[in-house]
């Protein structure tokens, strides 16, 4: 049956593609799903949005497809996290998308990192061969007072490109800063267990959320950042949890499971595998969805006595 039905969706879902949206007038691609849904809730139905990066895959790595291009090619402005996130394709797809006014530099090209306080950034004198990010640590989306940043950048560049929406962007703004204000407490007295503790993360995307809630990171899954475990090294992680009594281990949902259950078991810590983006899991749609589906589950999963 399936073969027979699936023409029909097919053909319906192009057309919704290709029908432009009420109001829309402005075609904004972003690499991830945070920026997109910060976006969205902004531009309202003033933006189409599109993320090339899914919230379920790891945002280090994507393949420079042509049809990504495309949509560079037309789109009136680009969004990226920056400090290296995207280094691996992001300059190709510039590069191929042909489009002067999405370039850096341009007003339909923002770069969200330059209105946040970079952390981890790596002297250049001390910068090897293993650092995936030397010019500081992108994963800042985390913290929400970041997420205010960006959803005041994105406003202003919204405007910026379509005056016209002005009084829509910065009600949509006023909305998200509300609905922030009344969700910080919520996650900060989730996350108070945690503070002035100790936590061992997958990779070291943790550092601006931990910073917020006054928790820190003493170790790693990954030796290093973007390598997959070895053995000497998780013998290493499983001692040094042992030995300083941490209860959690936290992870993206991306990454292989394995290693960490193996860890979590051995020690007792407490396991838990979490989106990192919007569109993460299922459920998150929103960039309030992911840190109340973050903060919930490392409230249940965290052991304070391991
Ligand atoms: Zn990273």
């Amino acid at each position: 049956m399936r073969h027979l039905i699936l023409p029909f969706v097919t053909a319906a879902g192009v057309l919704a593609g290709l029908a432009p949206a009420a109001h829309a007038s402005l075609d904004v691609v972003t690499t991830t799903q945070d920026p997109a849904a910060i976006t969205r809730a902004i531009g309202g139905d003033r933006v189409n949005v599109l993320s090339l990066c899914k919230g379920y895959q790891d945002p280090h790595y994507l393949d420079a497809k042509p049809s990504y291009m495309l949509k560079l090619h037309n789109a009136d402005l680009v969004e990226v996290i920056g400090l290296d996130l995207e280094i691996g394709y992001i300059g190709p797809l510039l590069t191929g998308a042909r489009n002067e006014n999405i370039m850096p530099g341009q007003n339909g090209y923002l770069d969200l990192s330059t209105v946040i306080q970079p952390l981890e950034v790596i002297p250049v004198a001390d910068r090897g061969q293993g650092d995936i990010h030397p010019l500081g640590n992108p994963h800042y989306w985390l913290d929400p007072e970041n997420g205010r940043l960006m959803a005041r950048a994105i406003a202003a560049r919204l405007t910026a490109l379509d005056p016209e929406g002005k009084a829509t962007y910065q009600a949509n703004l006023a909305a998200f800063e509300k609905t922030l204000d009344a969700k910080e407490p919520v996650w900060a007295q989730r996350m108070a267990p945690l503070k002035g503790k100790e936590i061992v993360t997958y990779h070291l995307s943790w550092t601006y959320f931990a910073k917020r809630y006054g928790f820190s990171v003493v170790g790693f899954v990954e030796p290093k950042p973007g390598i997959p475990p070895t053995p000497a090294h998780t013998l290493g992680t499983i001692k040094l949890i042992r030995s300083r009594e941490i209860g959690l281990l936290l992870m993206e949902n991306f990454y292989d499971e394995r290693v960490p259950k193996i860890i979590a078991d051995k020690t007792g810590a407490g396991l838990a595998v979490v989106p990192n983006s919007v569109g993460g899991t299922e459920d998150v749609k929103t960039y309030f969805d992911l840190l109340d589906h973050i903060t919930s589950v490392i409230e249940k999963t965290y052991r304070s006595n391991p």
